[in-house]
C-alpha cells in the first residue's frame, strides 16, 4: 500500500460528498489558482502560471460526474478545505492555451521577435 494514499484516506475526505474514502482515490485537477504550497499541480511549460488546486474525491463521486465543491491544502499534519468558488480563476489548459505559452517563452528567450 502507498504511503501517500494511506495518509490521504486517513486525513482527507471526499472534496464532493465530505465522506471518508476507502476505496481509489481521484486526484482532480481544477482550473483554479492554489495560493498554498501542497497539493498544487501545474505543468512544466507554465513557469509563468500560479500553481493549480486540487481537490480529492472518491471514485463514486468521480463516476457520478460531481463537481469538487472544495480544494484541499495539506501541510503534512493539517489539512484545510477551501471552497472551489473562492478561488481565482485560471484559464483551461488547450493546446492553444499551450502554444500562447510557447509564444511568450520564446520572447523570454530571443526578446528581438514579436
Ligand atoms: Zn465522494
Amino acid at each position: 500500500m502507498d504511503d501517500f494514499e494511506e495518509w490521504v484516506r486517513r486525513n482527507v475526505r471526499c472534496c464532493c460528498c465530505g465522506r471518508n474514502i476507502h476505496g481509489e482515490i481521484v486526484i482532480y485537477r481544477l482550473d483554479k489558482e492554489a495560493t498554498w504550497e501542497f497539493p498544487a499541480w501545474s505543468h512544466d511549460l507554465l513557469i509563468f502560471e500560479p500553481d493549480r488546486a486540487v481537490a480529492i474525491i472518491c471514485r463514486e463521486c468521480a463516476e457520478a460526474g460531481r463537481k469538487p465543491k472544495y480544494a484541499v491544502e495539506w501541510d503534512g499534519e493539517n489539512v484545510k478545505y477551501h471552497p472551489v468558488e473562492e478561488l481565482r480563476d485560471l484559464p483551461p489548459i488547450t493546446p492553444e492555451y499551450l502554444r500562447e505559452v510557447e509564444r511568450r517563452l520564446r520572447h523570454v528567450f530571443n526578446p528581438e521577435e514579436p
